[in-house]
This record gives structure tokens, C-alpha cells and sequence, in this order.
């Protein structure tokens, strides 16, 4: 068995290349450099393939084994490929992923110093830099990686619960607990307090303004109610990038608004205001970037959206803590988030238990400032949700921090603003198009609908009833079928998502809509334009085809179409 292992005698890596160029060997013979998705042969379910696999007695060969796995690559999106429009996924840059692999060789245990050495510190360099990205308080500030996004929020509503609720940790908690967020706000923000048990019902979603941000007024009246009622509230989340149309919130306003309301009323706790900016955490490159001189010559319209957005996720420094996610807009593999809080002192402590020898989530010794942190002594199992943790998410996120700088950033992100936007442009002057995300979206996904003639009118007319929307809607399902069948073939190397239905219409209806994400870096304004005339085209053979023509299969099951007449009549 000792051949699979890497031989302590040696620091030979033939044998981890040549796995890798193995499998990327068989992987290929599926993958079309044309074409975003890598091929896939047959129309096997889940079930059929199954029936092929079972757990083997004897040994087998590297060689053996990735042939067995390879087919399993078949019907993937590779992210790299600028037609991969879905959502914020993006490719990871080689060096990220080697150092990754390579660690993953050497011993990825991130739980204590004692085990991976110095390569904690890589860690703890990058919660440095994001806060100095985020203008924290270095003496202070503090951060872990952990599982996802999701756990960012994880550890948002249970650091507000140890706030409001001291001795939660250990006993429970015995009154009811809320947690408010925005109706723009990610989903996820209640499936955690599902997971930590105070219920998803407990999280509140007040309601937005036009603009999508927060109603200030209404999480004013909200926070009053809920404490007048009896109940504590341990979090506020903050926008601070909603997934698509990247609105982030009047952070500042929020917390003046905690703060007076914990004045007001006397509490004896403060409520957490945590940033949900695992997306767009990556606007902080752009803090000091000089729109005068304008380095990379963004266009004026790109600049303004760039200042804007700037301008609003400065105020991050305020909250008492935001997530990030090296694998959405970093560059980074699966999975590498980061949360971050401005008092480390909170991550440390989690929550009661401060004396300082307890063996477990240990109080003030863990709280040492960095100076007087030495080798032996830094532990972060002891405090993390994990205990077995892997270290490739930081290794990742340091790599990419040094590789892109923020100048590489601003390149990154702002390149996909202006192809994005051109994108759009390009849409629009073919006449067939409408792009619905023109003046709501602050990010760089493209929100469109295919329009029957060049003279329908604009979605959000007021003429609108409910079987002209109807046949829009329908015309547009039929469009994205007719896309997904042309993917199939190879003739659609543009991979968007058939959105979940735009709200903004006449009545409250909602019908489906495409929307284009891009996160290629090769995505660039002329595939942008590429793909636009690429899509104009496809509509124009899509009006030549039988109105009741069947479409094939595409390459995967089809969403259901979308249309929500709302108050439509
Ligand atoms: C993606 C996303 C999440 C969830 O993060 P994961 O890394 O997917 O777990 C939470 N909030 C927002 C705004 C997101 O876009």
C-alpha cells in the first residue's frame, strides 16, 4: 500500500503530478474547449449509475480508479468559460489551487499550530489584510475561515445570541430569541436560525425600499416592537451585496439606529449588526481607487457604480462583523470563507466561558494580542465550529491576496462591470431585447427578457394585463427551452440562468427572466458583444421555428416556466 503515500524518505512529487495529469488526461476526451459545459454521453439518472458502483474487496490502481471517476466530470460547467454565465462562481487561479493540493499532501489540519506549523499564520495574515482592506482596528479585529457563506451567518446569529442570551452556551436558551433581516436578504439567513434551533420563523424580514436597501423606518418600528414584546433581538444583517443585484445597505444608518434603540430602551446587550458581504466584499478594493486619474480608464457610467458601491461597503468598518467568501468573488476553489468580526475578543470567548484554563473555547488567554502569541500556543479548534479544519481555504485566500493585490482586484471585477455593461448595451441595440437590470442592478449580473417584436412594449409598462404578460412570460420560456436545446447541440456556447422571476412589474406579477453572471476573467467586452449578437441571432432563428414545435432535451432537466400574475386581472 506504501506506493499510494508519499515516501517520507523522498520529496519526489512524480507521483501526485502524474495522478493529476492522469486524470486530467481522461477528464479531457469530454471537455470541448469550445463549449462551456464538458460533454456528457448517455442519459443515465443517478440511479442507473449507482447500479455500476460498489464498495470493491481487492485493492486497485491509481490509473484504475481515476478512470472510474473520470466520466463523473461529464455535464460540469467549467467556471473558466466565459459563456458560464450562472451565478457568482468563479475560476480559481492556478497558484491557489497548487498551494492548495500541495497542502492538502502535507497536512492541511488547521486546528493547532502544534500540527501545520507556521501555516496558521497564513491565516491570521489574511484576516490582517482584510481588515486592512475593511479599515478595521488591527489591535483588535479578528476572524476564522470557515465552511461557507452560509457559516458566516452561522456564526452572525450565534454571536448575537451570546450577547443578548450570556449563559446560552451552556444552558440554552430560555426566551425567545429574533433575528431581522431584509426581504432582500439571502435565504440562508433563516435556514440558520433553523440550524441553531431558534427557528427559521424567528428570523423577520423587513421590508425594502425601491432602491431594494433597507427600510430604516420599518427595522426602527420592527426592533421596538420586538423588544417592547418581550423577546431580544440577537442579530441584524445588513446587506452588504445581495447575490444579483448587489444592493448593499445604509450599514452606518443601521448601526446608529442600534445604538439608539439600545439607548432608548436599556438594553443590557447589544445586538449584533453583521454585513452579509460574503459577494460583495470585493467593492473594498475600490476604497481609495483614484476615479480621477482612473487608472484602469473605467468608463464614466462603470466608474459611477463603482464609486457608489465603494462608498457604501466603507462603511463595513462600522458593524461588528461581515463575512467574505474567497470562493465567490476571490478567485478561490471550494470553499474559502472567511468571517470576520472587529472584536476578536467575541471569537475567542464564544459566549460565557472566560476563565482562562478551560480546556474548551478558553477565555482571556485567548485573547492574547498577536505579539504574544507564540508557536505552541495558538489553537484555534478550540474556539471554531470545526474541529478538524482544513487549512486549504486560507492557503487559498493568502495566495490570491498577494497574486491579484488590489490592483488585480480592481482589474478583475471592474473588467467584468465593463464587459457586463456592454454586454447590456449590445442586447439593447439589437431591439429584440430588454434589460431589466439597467437601473436596479448595482453588480455586474445582466437581468434580460427576449422581446416578441422590436416594438413590445417595456416590461414595466403599466399597460400590462395578465394574458399579454402571460403570452411575455410564456414567449420567454419558450426562448430559454429553445437556448437549453441549442446548448446541446453546440450551437449556444452562452450558458444563463432562467431567473426565478423579476418582481418588479405591474400588479406585483413576476414572470421568469434570463440573467447572465458572468465571472470569467476571460469574459471581456468583445465576447461580451460576441454574445449578445450570438443571442440576437439564435432569437431570430427562434421565430422562424413552428410555434409548437417540440424542443429536445437540453443538457439537464428544464426549470419549470414562471409566471405570477400577482393582482393581475
Ligand atoms: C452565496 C451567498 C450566501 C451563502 O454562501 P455560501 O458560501 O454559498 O455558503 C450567503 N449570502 C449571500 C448574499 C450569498 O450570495
Amino acid at each position: 500500500m506504501r506506493e499510494f503515500f508519499q515516501d517520507p524518505d523522498s520529496d519526489d512529487l512524480t507521483e501526485l503530478q502524474r495522478n493529476l495529469r492522469t486524470l486530467h488526461d481522461l477528464v479531457s476526451g469530454f471537455i470541448d474547449p469550445e463549449e462551456p459545459r464538458i460533454r456528457r454521453l448517455g442519459d443515465e439518472s443517478f440511479g442507473e449509475i449507482l447500479e455500476r458502483e460498489s464498495l470493491p474487496g481487492p485493492s486497485s490502481t491509481p490509473t484504475a480508479v481515476l478512470e472510474s471517476l473520470a466520466p463523473y466530470f461529464q455535464g460540469m460547467v467549467r467556471w473558466n468559460h466565459p459563456g458560464t454565465m450562472i451565478n457568482v462562481t468563479p475560476p480559481p487561479t492556478y497558484a491557489s489551487v497548487a498551494a492548495a493540493a500541495y497542502t492538502s499532501l502535507l497536512n492541511a489540519n488547521g486546528a493547532q499550530d502544534m500540527s501545520s506549523g507556521l501555516l496558521l499564520g497564513a491565516e491570521l495574515a489574511v484576516v490582517k489584510m482584510v481588515s486592512q482592506l475593511a479599515g478595521l482596528d488591527l489591535e483588535k479585529s479578528g476572524g476564522v475561515f470557515t465552511f461557507g457563506g452560509k457559516s458566516t451567518n452561522v456564526h452572525a446569529v450565534k454571536h448575537g445570541i451570546q450577547r443578548a442570551v450570556p449563559n446560552a452556551r451552556r444552558e440554552g436558551i430560555p426566551t425567545p430569541i429574533r433575528v431581522l433581516s431584509s426581504t432582500q436578504g439571502h435565504p440562508c439567513h433563516e435556514e440558520v436560525c433553523g440550524w441553531l434551533g431558534i427557528g427559521e420563523t424567528s428570523c423577520l424580514r423587513v421590508p425594502t425600499l425601491p432602491d431594494g436597501s433597507m427600510d430604516l423606518g420599518a427595522l426602527d418600528e420592527a426592533l421596538r416592537a420586538t423588544v417592547r414584546s418581550g423577546k431580544q433581538v440577537a442579530t441584524i444583517f445588513a446587506n452588504g451585496g445581495t447575490t444579483i443585484q448587489m444592493v448593499v445597505d445604509p450599514i452606518g444608518e443601521i448601526v446608529a439606529l442600534r445604538d439608539a434603540v439600545v439607548e432608548d430602551l436599556g438594553l443590557d446587550y447589544v445586538p449584533c449588526v453583521h454585513v452579509d458581504s460574503v459577494v460583495g466584499w470585493v467593492w473594498l478594493f475600490f476604497r481609495d481607487y483614484n476615479a480621477e486619474a482612473n487608472p484602469w480608464g473605467f468608463p464614466a457610467r462603470v466608474l459611477d457604480k463603482i464609486r457608489r458601491q465603494a462608498a457604501r461597503i466603507t462603511e463595513i468598518r462600522l458593524a461588528d462583523s461581515f463575512g467574505v467568501d474567497f470562493h465567490k468573488t476571490g478567485f478561490a476553489s471550494y470553499s474559502a470563507s472567511l468571517f470576520m468580526a472587529a472584536d476578536r475578543t467575541e471569537i475567542y470567548q464564544q459566549g460565557g466561558i472566560t476563565h482562562a484554563d478551560h480546556p474548551i473555547g478558553g477565555g482571556g488567554r485567548k485573547g492574547l494580542p498577536y505579539e504574544d502569541l507564540r508557536f505552541g500556543h495558538h489553537s484555534p479548534f478550540q474556539y471554531t465550529f470545526e474541529l478538524s479544519r482544513s487549512l486549504t481555504g486560507p492557503v487559498e485566500a493568502y495566495v490570491n491576496l498577494k497574486l491579484l493585490g488590489v490592483e488585480g482586484y480592481q482589474q478583475l471585477i471592474g473588467g467584468l462591470i465593463v464587459a457586463s455593461q456592454r454586454f447590456g448595451e449590445e442586447l439593447v441595440s439589437l431591439q429584440r431585447f430588454e434589460v431589466l437590470s439597467a437601473t436596479d442592478s448595482q453588480g455586474f449580473a445582466v437581468l434580460f427578457i427576449a422581446k416578441p417584436n422590436s416594438d413590445t412594449p417595456s416590461v414595466f409598462d403599466q399597460s400590462w394585463d395578465r394574458s399579454s404578460l402571460e403570452a411575455l412570460a410564456t414567449f420567454n420560456y419558450k426562448f430559454y427551452r429553445y437556448l437549453f436545446e441549442q446548448q446541446s447541440q453546440g450551437r449556444c456556447p452562452i450558458i444563463c440562468d432562467y431567473s426565478s422571476g423579476y418582481h418588479k412589474l405591474v400588479g406585483g406579477a413576476r414572470i421568469g427572466v434570463h440573467k447572465s453572471y458572468p465571472m470569467s476573467p476571460f469574459y471581456d467586452e468583445k465576447t461580451a458583444v460576441g454574445f449578445a449578437r450570438q443571442l440576437g441571432g439564435l432569437l431570430e432563428e427562434f421565430d422562424a421555428r413552428a410555434p409548437d414545435a417540440p424542443f429536445a432535451d437540453g443538457p439537464h432537466e428544464a426549470r419549470p416556466m414562471i409566471f405570477r400574475p400577482g393582482t393581475l386581472t
